[in-house]
């Protein structure tokens, strides 16, 4: 049986203060026993006075992002072992905004990919496709070839110390969530193409569905078979509805 995972991506936003704020009443509103795992994934500046608020709670930190590259002269970048060492757990790689506003390829990716599980983070591997390409009917082609640009560097087995978030570009931060059968249709799709390498891993990866998920779909996203949970952007920003998103993934 997967374990739900709810992660909130704060994207660009917060403060100290706001950040104080947040966390507290989450984790005042936040079930004890809940089945589902929490995970927070604030700005890069924030992770550690993050990690320091939510360090006698089960929820996790991860970073939004890392770089391909171990250490050295890459100006601006973080490294795994930076998140590790600030107390994060897992990191997302390839959201669609990093691929579309800062241009990273599938092969940037696989490679971020690859330095996360190198510094032992477990990387939330992001995939979806844009409006143009559902409605030209490349959904399933554009999230293959996404998938693949890992695969082909790491094989199967990498997936089963990972996270894969299937985030439809049009649903982010549009108010506008995949139905449950839309996403499901995808996310049943992705486990179908792990089985075909790894049984095993197949049952066991968790899938999160990304985009526009709030209180009031969440229960019915997370009702679907192959949909273990959320990525979770602007309602993961106020603790009232988030919390009630985790409670919904059970
Ligand atoms: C995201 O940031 O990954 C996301 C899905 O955002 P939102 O929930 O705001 O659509």
């Amino acid at each position: 049986m997967r374990r739900p995972l709810v992660a909130g991506n704060w994207k660009m936003h917060g403060s100290r203060a706001d950040n104080a704020t947040l966390v507290h009443g989450l984790l005042d509103l936040l079930q004890p026993g809940a089945r589902a795992d929490v995970l927070l994934c604030p700005p890069f500046v924030y992770l550690w006075e993050t990690g320091r608020l939510v360090k006698d709670s089960d929820v996790a930190l991860g970073g939004q992002s890392v770089c391909a590259e171990a250490q050295g002269a890459f100006t601006g970048e973080v490294s795994g072992a930076m998140l590790r060492d600030v107390g994060c757990r897992y990191v997302l790689v390839g959201h669609s905004e990093r691929r579309q506003v800062y241009g990273e390829s599938d092969s940037l990716v696989a490679r971020k990919f690859v330095a996360a599980q190198a510094s032992g983070l477990v990387p939330v591997l992001c995939v979806g496709e844009t409006l143009d390409e559902r409605e030209a009917g490349r959904t399933s082609s554009v999230v293959d070839r996404q998938l693949d640009a890992v695969l082909a560097v790491t094989g199967v087995g990498a997936l089963g110390s990972a996270v894969i978030a299937y985030e439809p570009v049009w649903a982010i931060g549009t108010g506008r969530n995949a139905t449950p059968d839309q996403a499901q249709e995808v996310h049943e799709a992705i486990r179908a193409k792990v089985a075909a390498l790894d049984g095993t891993i197949a049952d066991s990866v968790r899938i999160l569905y990304g985009g526009s998920v709030k209180a009031s779909n969440a229960r019915e996203l997370f009702a679907m078979p192959d949909i273990d949970g959320g990525l979770v952007g602007g309602a993961s920003l106020k603790a009232d509805e988030f919390a009630q998103i985790c409670a919904a993934a059970g």
